[in-house]
């Protein structure tokens, strides 16, 4: 397949180019898969975007957008050189992708080898189990005080120990003029400003924003971001690249807490 035969299927097919390929010089192309909703078929057309020849086969995957909008690798990558059957191929893999039987998200293999959760839904377990402790507690101070303050000492202790997660945060509120951008993690350079503006409208107490945006962006729902609150070992741990909000409207940035 020649270069205008592979742009023409991808175009046909429903695939919008994306503006950056932080890995290569390759032109990168996605859509929404058919019938799953939150995965997307990313497809590497193995033109070269400077001299738009072909410079390798084109290469496809299956990834899952997770809850915090960072796109997890849930098949092995294969590549071709005929694109229609690669993407057919990959399209049919997901019927082999393992589910997470607590949040029915799609499971990836992390860095560490293990194959979990995209969504990390374990991160949030804790924070259940932390309330439910706090409530028995209290029915067990009123009924003996000795046996309570035993209690409280050792979940003072657990909790302690359960405060190594870090997350990246920033101090949004509601009213903040925001856009998105793109940073590469390792560098911290900004790859992609997407020049669209949305005004905070609510932040709830699991760190889940809402955002009016004052342009359409449902093409871009697998980049918009929905927290200001990200796991540190989540972001970067399958993407070079995150994106986040940036206030426009005041000066705020990320910090690590
Ligand atoms: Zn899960």
């Amino acid at each position: 397949m020649s270069t205008v035969q592979r742009k023409a299927f991808l175009k046909k097919d429903g695939f919008t180019q994306h503006k950056n390929n932080a890995r290569g010089n390759t032109i990168i192309y996605s859509r929404k898969h058919s019938t799953e909703k939150f995965v997307r078929i990313v497809v590497d057309s193995g033109i070269d975007k400077n001299t738009n020849k072909i410079c390798g086969q084109a290469k496809a995957k299956l990834v899952y957008i997770n809850r915090e909008n960072h796109w997890r690798v849930i098949t092995k990558e294969v590549s071709s050189n005929t694109i229609s059957s690669l993407v057919q191929s990959q399209s049919n893999s997901i019927s082999s992708v393992p589910q997470c039987k607590h949040c029915k998200a799609k499971k990836f293999t992390a860095k560490s080898g293990n194959v979990v959760c995209a969504n990390a839904c374990w991160t949030t377990w804790g924070n259940k189990k932390k309330t439910q402790k706090k409530s028995s507690q209290k029915t067990t101070q009123k009924t003996t005080q000795k046996s309570s303050q035993k209690k409280s000492a050792r979940t003072y202790k657990k909790k302690s120990q359960k405060k190594s997660q870090q997350y990246y945060y920033l101090d949004l509120k509601v009213g903040d003029l925001v856009t998105v951008e793109t940073i590469d993690i390792s560098s911290q350079k900004i790859l992609h400003d997407y020049k669209i503006l949305g005004v905070i409208t609510k932040i709830d107490d699991d760190n889940n924003v809402t955002t009016l945006w004052t342009t359409n962006e449902t093409h871009l729902y697998s980049t918009i971001p929905k927290s200001n609150r990200i796991p540190l070992f989540v972001v970067g741990e399958i993407d070079s690249s995150w994106a986040r909000f940036k206030v426009m409207s005041r000066k705020v940035e990320w910090v690590i807490k």
